[in-house]
């Protein structure tokens, strides 16, 4: 067998091969652990963030998301590419390893691959190169000529990191050609003349180079063989510290950030982990002000992000053209950690000093005003990271900071008084709560008591307020009321002792504020003696589900509605259909507190599925993407800078889905979208619907519950 010597045995500028790199294994590994330790100093020093518990379920998260790449697949394209370099790179994490290893000990083998399995190992791998090659030549191509548009920066927010990212790509394709240059070097001097060689894979990179190579001599494949070494290696440890200097440090901190990321997600960060809501006078101060105000955990997000652009190409109010995407919330940041704890030199941001406030250009901060307020807290950004990075309780945090500052935008200090005051943005007398129930008609066909000491009732239905003082909205708390009256609940509701949920206002920042709310209405629904909690507010129902503690267990009303539906209580009359106008064509939309933020995506389309003749279709961006209207987080009160109301994008994607009737659950969701037919010029031809609505409109009802003239439409009526 003729053979060229093995790279360590290989004597260059008189230094042994040995010598050579052991020397580069040492300065590579020093280098990278000072790198990794000086970016970790801002993380050591940030603020407290309990994520040490559940290590089975970490772990499990860890195999789905990071291991199993589970979020990919929703890009198809960028999302294959990123499963087959992230494989390559999986398999060629032991080739990589044995070869650094072969540099100075010449006969290592890794153990378990001497034997049969060496061989299978070596062609997997030669094809593992050869496909991380051509993904990271595509990547290139992608960043340059096919450019998505998701990877540009508005000028805005900085300059693009393009550049960057096309070096790394180019570095890790001359990564891929070195160690598969290595193998073919040495697999031509093995070869005998006239000689197939057979332990390369067929067709892969280093197959094709070992051809090119075929004629050379014995001592230039060694020259060959030694260069591709050396250049393997300069080339790995170059890259793994170099990584630590950009969006590819996500490389390194990603299955940690994966490991670590929140796993109740739907719960509001706390002010301040580790200190109750009865120590928090004793706070210095609340939320985000300055970069060290962050937790650990979200300034290893910052490290973590590819900067692949799926949460901002997701978000609503960088698709309505707010001063927000959520992107750059995060590489801003990165920017901004980069420069004031540099790798080299002394961190500006110390014990004594906290650096510049974070909001306001001015004062050298990093985000505007709009840009924090913009934000609706629809959790789209999140649910599309593949990386779990966070964006809901960065963004309150920073609001929490400029609360405690009294910094609050104009048009929401009058709702934010009247919450203070009354209970209700509206500034509405806490007497006329009821209002809505308590016309004689009403309380006629469906009387609706106030439960007290002396009027008890099983369930609580928790109106909150836009359905008790919206006109509008209260017919969808009439139509709740008849639907837990048909279904012969004993409910009842806390009329005026009953306060706002206060969900968008802890969401808007306003922590005390909101914990005075909340510990009104515990105090309330316990005194009450209910034994559940029913709502028709998906705001609400998040609030009373995750920010309240020691309530009944609460339920939308759209889940009662389908058991109701399965247990045979609620049968439907079919839709009637308009023979002049054409078929009512029906879309829902998921409201984000109901859909993303509790995955409810399936009972109300179940329950819409169960009217007879109802035809429905799904909009493109339904369910986990579904596109929020714009109601979230106190947002019927501000007045955002966009280019159009996120309301109208979303009837005309329902349009575009071929439906004329938008039906939703959720009363935030209707006032947008009401107005959002009219201002999109499509009244007449679309029209809004709640659910609750719905169902109270088809209802196959006792003959007591009908109104006048209802027999007369087609209703059947069941005697009971
Ligand atoms: S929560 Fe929604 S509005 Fe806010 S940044 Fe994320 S996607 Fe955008
Ligand atoms: S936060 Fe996540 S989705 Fe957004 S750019 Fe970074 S990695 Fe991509």
């Amino acid at each position: 067998m003729v053979d060229i010597q093995s790279a360590s045995q290989m004597t260059s500028w008189m230094v042994s091969g040995r010598s050579l790199f052991l020397t580069i294994h040492v300065l590579g590994v020093l280098s990278f652990a000072y790198i990794v330790a000086k970016r970790m100093v801002p993380l050591v020093r940030g603020e407290r963030d309990f994520r040490f518990d559940q290590p089975l379920v970490r772990l499990g998260r860890v195999l789905k998301f990071w291991l199993g790449q589970w979020k990919q697949p929703r890009y198809k394209v960028a999302g294959t590419l990123h499963i087959l370099i992230f494989a390559g790179f999986i398999v060629l994490a032991l080739r990589a390893f044995t070869t650094l290893i072969v540099g100075v000990s010449q006969n290592f083998v890794m153990p378990g691959l001497s034997g049969r399995a060496g061989p299978v190992y070596d062609t997997v791998t030669d094809y593992a190169a050869t496909i991380v090659f051509l993904c990271m030549m595509i990547a290139v191509i992608r960043h340059l000529v096919f450019k998505p548009a998701r990877y540009a920066v508005p000028a805005r927010y900085g300059k693009a990191h393009t550049a960057d990212a096309i070096f790394l790509l180019v570095l890790i394709a001359i990564l891929m050609v070195a160690d598969s240059l290595f193998a073919a070097a040495k697999a031509a001097a093995q070869s005998q003349p006239g000689h197939s060689v057979e332990t390369l894979a067929a067709f892969s990179l280093p197959w094709m180079l070992q051809r090119a190579l075929a004629s050379a001599s014995l001592p230039a494949l060694g020259r060959f063989y030694f260069g591709a070494y050396l250049g393997h290696e300069l080339t790995f440890y170059f890259l793994l510290c170099y990584r630590p200097f950009g969006i590819q440090f996500h490389v390194e901190t990603s299955l940690f950030n994966i490991y670590f990321a929140k796993l109740d997600r739907e719960i509001l960060k706390p002010v301040r982990y580790g200190v109750s809501d009865q120590q928090l006078d004793q706070v210095k101060s609340f939320g985000v002000k300055t970069f060290k105000d962050f937790t650990w955990k979200h300034m290893l997000d910052f490290y973590s992000c590819a900067d692949c652009g799926r949460c901002s190409d997701n978000c609503p109010a960088n698709a309505v053209g707010r001063p927000l995407s959520p992107r750059f919330i995060t590489i801003k940041a990165r920017d901004y950690s980069f420069q004031h704890y540099p790798v080299f030199g002394h961190a500006s941001i110390g014990r004594g000093n906290h650096g510049t406030p974070l909001i306001g250009s001015k004062a050298g901060g990093i985000y505007s005003e709009d840009e924090i307020w913009s934000c609706t807290t629809c959790g789209a950004c999140e649910a599309e990271c593949p990386l779990l990075v966070e964006y809901i309780d960065k963004i309150v945090d920073l609001r929490r900071g400029k609360i405690e500052d009294v910094n609050v935008p104009q048009s929401l200090q009058k709702p934010l008084k009247a919450l203070e005051s009354r209970g209700n943005p509206y500034g509405k007398m806490e007497k006329k709560k009821a209002d809505w129930a308590n016309t004689k008609e009403f309380q006629q066909i469906c009387p609706v008591k106030t439960v007290g000491k002396s009027n008890g009732a099983d369930t609580l239905y928790f109106v909150d307020s836009i359905t008790s003082y919206d006109d509008r909205m209260q017919s969808i708390g009439r139509a709740t009321a008849r639907i837990l009256d048909h279904v012969g609940e004993n409910f009842g509701i806390l009329g005026p002792a009953e306060r706002d949920s206060g969900h968008e206002v802890r969401r808007f920042g306003e922590e005390t504020l909101f914990m005075a709310l909340r510990d009104h209405n515990v105090e309330a629904i316990r005194a009450s003696g209910v034994q559940q909690i029913v709502t028709a507010d998906p705001h609400a129902f998040n609030a009373l589900k995750h920010d309240y503690k020691d309530v009944p267990p609460v339920e939308h009303i759209s889940q009662v509605i389908l058991r109701e539906v399965k247990a045979g209580k609620i049968k439907f009359n079919p839709i009637a259909n308009d023979k002049e106008n054409g078929n009512s064509v029906y879309a829902y939309h998921d409201p984000c507190y109901l859909g993303r933020h509790n995955q409810i995506y399936e009972d109300p389309r179940d329950v819409l599925d169960a009217i007879p003749g109802l035809t429905r279709v799904e909009m493109a961006r339904s369910r986990d993407r579904s596109f929020c209207c714009g109601g979230g987080g106190l947002m019927l009160f501000y007045e955002p800078k966009e280019d159009q109301r996120m309301g109208v994008k979303r009837v005309q994607m329902a349009a575009e889905a071929g439906a004329n009737v938008i039906v939703t659950a959720c009363p935030f969701c209707m006032v947008n979208i009401e107005d959002a037919i009219k201002v999109a010029g499509l009244e007449g031809k679309m029209t809004a619907i709640d659910l609750a609505e719905l169902v109270d409109q088809q209802i196959v009802r006792k003959c007591r519950d009908l109104k006048e003239g209802q027999a007369a439409e087609g209703k059947e009526c069941v005697v009971h």
